[in-house]
């Protein structure tokens, strides 16, 4: 059998809490420099942590919607390293007894569905940050350590860059859903560090295992595995030697390089941290969690297929962010039609969104504003076209639909009097395409058409047009 990738995932996730994870400092992005410091995340002598109730209900959350089993018992330990971003010298983790285990996440991926088997989901703290200036200086900022941190660790079960892009995708979807982490990988909430060999699963032959850090976007973890996935293939057919390593991913560049040797877990010489008791969830609280969780982001995509018979692309575009799940839902059911509510949110909606640098959450026009236009539409008062027009006014006004329409005299005219005039006027002027439509040519009535929309300024029902000009032409 030929080498096969073999891939895992560790994802760190900076979970949203009000404060950090063993003492009171606020947990905040962007704040300055060491402002958000105290003894106990400095790790000052005689300081004792005290764990963050919310930070371990996050991680049960999530362990639980990733159909993870919830320790009984489990134990804190202290991983010790020296470096400058950690001030105590050693982060409490937890090392061989992790808050929840064992469970799994089913992927879409091309080819079909995946099971991606999830190890552990644990916490631990987060270190602060080194900021190495261009003169060679070097800054420490504090403020990020002691932030809780949860560790997402997947077996070694993908094996192709397209399937940890899709993990990644439903693994941050889920983050947000559970409300436990705004997982940014561009601002560092998520963290992604993929480990890549390659396997003969007959002979158990394999390359060394390789660990690729510095990936600061979904896209980068896709290019950086399928990068170094033929790197070792080409190292392999080239007889080079390989080592087990830490490489660092470079952007730009588009490769990795080696960073270093790959340390082991007697290097951290971790033992259970002395400062805190072993947790022992009760059983009765976990299932409350359980109760609690929302409609996740996998069984949300398939209620909308069969609730309101969407697409799957529009399924799966919709129910990405769970507060545009929500907007999607408020307007299909306001205005009665799932998908013309699907066309507008993931149109006009996410266009203005993105043009005015917006969350769905600050956009200013409620679901019942909107649905109202697109009734004004189905009932023919307005085109389609008008409603994109005065989509804007809508939206900045915070007048209803109907008196936008009404101020600006942009009402569909309807009425067979009001376009008799412009009918005829029509047919006189382009005498040509009524010939050649008396002919057969049936696309030469666009000529007409055309004409009553353009002295109409687009407001002339078109089906109403098309008509009186056939029975016009009939004659
Ligand atoms: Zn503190």
């Amino acid at each position: 059998m030929p080498l096969q990738p073999c891939i895992g995932l560790e994802v760190h996730v900076e979970l949203d809490t009000e404060s950090k994870m063993f003492c009171g400092c606020r947990n905040e992005f962007a704040a300055p420099p060491n402002s958000l410091c105290c003894p106990v995340c400095l790790g000052m002598p005689g300081s004792l942590p005290v764990p963050n109730y919310t930070a371990i209900e996050y991680v049960i959350r999530t362990g639980l919607a990733l159909n993870c089993q919830v320790a009984e018992r489990c134990r804190f330990a202290r991983k010790n390293y020296f470096y400058p971003d950690l001030a105590k010298n050693f982060q409490i983790s937890q090392y061989d007894e992790p808050l929840t285990f064992g469970g799994h996440v089913d992927l879409l991926a091309n080819g079909g569905p995946v099971r991606i088997r999830i190890r552990r989901a644990h916490l631990e703290e987060d270190t602060g940050k080194n900021i190495h200036l261009p003169d060679g200086r070097s800054l420490v900022d504090y403020n990020r350590c002691g932030i809780p941190l949860m560790e997402i660790v997947t077996e070694p079960d993908f094996t192709s860059a397209e399937q940890c892009r899709g993990y990644l995708l439903e693994l941050r979807a889920l983050l947000r859903y559970l409300g436990v982490s705004t997982a940014n990988m561009e601002e560092g909430q998520m963290r992604a560090e993929p480990t890549v060999n390659l396997i003969d699963r007959d002979t158990d032959q394999h390359t060394p295992m390789v660990e690729i850090k510095n990936l600061a976007s979904i896209k980068a973890v896709h290019d950086a595995v399928e990068y170094e996935i033929a790197r070792q293939l080409r190292a392999v057919e080239a007889g080079e030697e390989m080592f087990q390593e830490t490489r660092r991913w470079n952007d730009q560049q588009g490769i990795t390089a080696t960073m270093r040797r790959k340390e082991t877990a007697d290097d951290y010489m971790y033992f259970p941290e002395p400062d805190l008791v072993p947790m022992a969830p009760e059983p009765e609280w976990v299932e409350q969690i359980r109760a609690s969780l929302p409609e996740l982001p996998r069984a949300r995509r398939e209620r909308f297929l069969s609730q309101y018979g969407l697409p799957e692309y529009d399924a799966e575009v919709l129910t990405t962010s769970k507060p545009v799940a929500d907007y999607f839902e408020g307007l299909a059911e306001a205005c009665g039609d799932p998908k013309a509510a699907a066309n507008w949110v993931m149109g006009d909606v996410q266009a203005y969104l993105n043009e005015h640098d917006l969350e769905i959450g600050e956009f200013p026009l409620e679901a019942e504003r909107l649905a109202a236009l697109i009734v004004l539409i189905r009932e023919g008062t307005i085109s389609g076209k008008i409603a994109k027009d005065i989509f804007p006014d809508l939206v900045a006004s915070g007048k209803t639909a109907e008196e936008v329409v009404e101020e600006k005299g942009i009402k569909q005219i309807s009425a067979a009097g009001e376009l008799e005039a412009i009918i005829e006027a029509a047919i006189a002027a382009n005498l040509r395409a009524v010939e050649d439509f008396k002919a057969g040519k049936e696309k030469a009535l666009g000529a007409m058409v055309g004409f009553v929309m353009r002295e109409t300024k687009g407001q002339a029902n078109p089906q109403l047009v098309n008509q009186m000009l056939r029975e016009k032409l009939a004659n």
